[in-house]
């Protein structure tokens, strides 16, 4: 073992590592990480940045631990090393290495701190509420705030750029995004921020080209030091405001000014969008924020009465918490509601009247069941009984399970909701009608021949009947 060289043993480790973990996960987490040196006690191992290495350390120290004694045996340890990239844009400009220890976590960052002029704020007006404080953290949305929480300590620094969030509607993806702005606002790290949603952004371009004055609109989105857009989807379609914003994100990205950016979709299913666009967001990072689970959405309620200071029956927060699963607006409005009607009743807030609540958000009266179900509710129990996530669900996958969940689901869809067809192919990713109409007769004509299916989609109603009041 004598000989062996640094990135002969890292590479063994690599290899140890690969068989145990994600392939996707190993090359986020793995394959940046550089080997530099071995001594007799420690392997030098080199990662982008500052976050990077928290995340490592706290994930993956076991494994890699292991990885190295299945190497080398015991005896050595590792030393990381943060790059200090003053250059991302130009992999062979010169690099300073930073050598921090593994006690040492919370280096001063480098940040350019200007404390002589406030941070100027463009564009909408940040909501203060929207902190890391009071973004309630869970399994679904880890990632995503760990991801928000670093480009916000350090903007422009990590290898995070743009940064792009994305999940389905009321996840929490405004608020991290604004949670960001406040963040660099409080700190004073930066001179200006600007958060806009992609509509603001679209209308004063047109307004700007109305005017004759899409220089004066160029340079005013070139000159901000963070870019932060919300729900860019919008820009599907737009051809020439998605030219513009190319422009100014390549400015803003070659002068390493953070760019952060939000969507409903993966940004590789959006459709119209350019190609150079989307092939600009695969250099930062993208991450997805996911429905929240049952703890997840009880500590949020329970976090929001304390903000309020009501005292809410720890029953009601269950109750509300388990019956609207797949949106944090809802849930947070649900609560609202709520309020509304005990102090306008004068009834206390009790099982009973969230029930009522409850039956008014997600219930209607339905022809059939008495009972119509909210759209999400239906991919909801879909997802969860198939295994599969919101995501593939409404995505183009024609693998046969995948089919048949998509297609269970619209089934249900027409049956337990009040939705026209067009307006469910809609909900589905934006399929036509006639979809929609498919996959009934399909699902009708399944239950007819199959008995196995009946028997698999009778389990499915079953969920449906224990979400009932
Ligand atoms: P999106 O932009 O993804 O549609 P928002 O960021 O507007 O969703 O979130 C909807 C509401 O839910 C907001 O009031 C937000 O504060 C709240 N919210 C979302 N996620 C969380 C969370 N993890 N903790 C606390 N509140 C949350
Ligand atoms: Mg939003």
């Amino acid at each position: 073992m004598e000989n062996i060289g640094h990135s002969e043993l890292w590479n063994e480790c690599l290899e140890y590592i690969q068989e145990r973990i994600p392939t996707q996960t190993f090359s986020t987490w793995f394959e940046p990480i550089k080997s530099l040196s071995l001594t007799e006690k420690e392997l030098f191992l080199q990662v982008p940045n500052k976050f990077f290495y928290d995340w490592v350390v706290s994930h993956y120290e076991n494994i890699i631990q292991q990885s190295l004694e299945n190497a080398y045996g015991d005896g050595l340890r590792i030393k990381y090393t943060i790059l200090m990239d003053d250059d991302q844009s130009l992999p062979s400009a010169e690099k300073h290495p930073q050598t921090i220890a593994r006690q040492t976590q919370d280096d001063p960052q480098n940040i350019i701190v200007d404390n002589s002029s406030k941070i100027i704020e463009k564009g909408t007006k940040i909501n203060k509420n929207y902190i890391f404080e009071t973004f309630v953290e869970g399994k679904s949305n880890q990632f995503a705030k760990a991801a928000a929480m670093a480009v916000a300590r350090d903007p422009g620094r990590t290898s995070f750029n743009p940064l792009v969030l994305y999940g389905g509607t009321g996840l929490g993806k405004t608020h991290l995004l604004q949670a960001i702005g406040n963040e660099v606002i409080k700190n004073q790290s930066l001179k200006s921020v600007l958060y806009l949603s992609s509509d603001t952004f679209t209308l004063d371009f047109i307004s700007a080209i109305q005017k004759n004055k899409s220089t004066d609109f160029s340079k005013y989105y070139r000159d901000v030091d963070m870019l932060l857009i919300d729900d860019i989807q919008f820009f599907q379609g737009k051809e020439s405001t998605q030219e513009q914003f190319f422009h100014i994100f390549n400015s803003l990205y070659q002068h390493h000014k953070q760019i952060v950016l939000t969507t409903d979709k993966n940004p590789m299913e959006l459709k119209g969008l350019q190609e150079r666009l989307i092939s600009r967001f695969k250099s930062g990072l993208t991450v997805d924020i996911q429905p929240p689970d049952l703890e997840t959405r009880i500590a949020i309620l329970q976090r929001k009465a304390e903000r309020e200071e009501l005292e809410i029956p720890f029953e009601v927060i269950e109750l509300l918490a388990t019956k609207i699963r797949s949106n944090i607006r809802e849930l947070e409005g649900a609560l609202i509601r709520l309020l509304a009607y005990s102090s306008l009743l004068r009834v206390d807030i009790n099982v009973q009247l969230t029930k009522k609540v409850l039956n008014e958000i997600v219930g209607d009266s339905h022809a059939e069941s008495n009972i119509s179900y909210s759209i999400e509710n239906i991919q909801d129990v879909i997802t969860t009984k198939y295994n599969i996530n919101l995501d593939t669900l409404l995505g183009k996958s024609r693998k046969q399970e995948i089919a048949e969940a998509r297609m269970a689901a619209m089934y249900l869809a027409r049956k337990y909701t009040s939705l026209s067809l067009k307006n469910i192919g809609l909900y589905f990713g934006g399929r036509d009608h006639s979809t929609v109409v498919h996959a009934c007769k399909w699902v009708e004509d399944k239950l007819d021949s199959s008995e196995e299916f009946q028997k698999r989609f009778e389990r499915i109603r079953k969920e449906f009947d224990t979400t009932l009041f």
